[in-house]
């Protein structure tokens, strides 16, 4: 992140919000838990299947006061938040998660690892992309690898991000939502034969929640 940026985020007080919401988590680790989404905006990943390309483009996404977003989330009963984007590591995030951890609110982040982290966050939700690999430190720091398959040889990809991880990391298949019926028997019979891996499905999806 250049040094222009950081002073007009105001040193992370400020952040390119697209939307925030309460919600299930629908995927990975914490599926099924009720969860307050911060949404970020700008990503420069490119993932051709990305369900959110409308966040690609930070500059639509006005800096949005990071007390106005906290005073939101603990309005509500929601006991966990999940950071996500976009790419919510191009931001520095120190400012938003010491004040939601002053509200005593659990942090989750979804990234794709392609920039250090930062801030309080107490659990690191790691999709890798081939297009740009995840730093190391991103990599030792997951507490779960969730990765997207589209193709059956998007497997060998999550077994090379899988061999950098730490012991504790929890590791998941998750289905491209387009190609599902396709993938699915195929990640079903990988996980039975390779136990170490779980399924992640997209569950908000079959629920028609955001
Ligand atoms: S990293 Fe995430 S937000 Fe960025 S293009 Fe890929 S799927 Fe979309």
């Amino acid at each position: 992140m250049t040094n222009e940026i950081y002073d007009l985020l105001d040193g992370g007080r400020l952040l390119p919000l697209v939307e925030d919401f309460y919600t299930i988590q629908g995927e990975g680790y914490h599926a099924g838990k009720p969860a307050y989404f911060i949404r970020l905006g700008g990503c420069d990943v490119g993932c051709r299947w990305c369900d959110a390309k409308f966040t690609w483009n930070a500059k639509l996404y006005p800096p949005t006061p990071i007390r106005d977003i906290v005073e939101r989330a603990a309005s509500l009963p929601a006991q966990a938040i999940v950071i996500t984007g976009g790419e919510p590591t191009l931001y520095p995030l120190e400012p938003l998660t010491a004040s939601l951890k002053d509200r005593g609110l659990e942090i989750f982040i979804e990234t794709s690892g392609t920039n250090p982290l930062s801030g309080r966050i107490d659990w690191v939700c790691l999709s890798p992309k081939r297009q740009q690999p995840p730093l190391p430190e991103v990599l030792a720091r997951a507490d779960e690898l969730k990765v997207i398959i589209e193709t059956p040889d998007d497997i060998r990809w999550a077994e090379e991000n899988a061999s950098h991880v730490s012991g504790h990391c929890r590791l998941y298949l998750q289905p491209e939502w387009s190609r599902y019926r396709e993938i699915v028997p195929v990640l079903v019979e990988y996980a039975k034969a390779n136990p170490r891996w779980n399924i992640s499905i997209q569950n908000h999806k079959f629920m028609h929640i955001p």
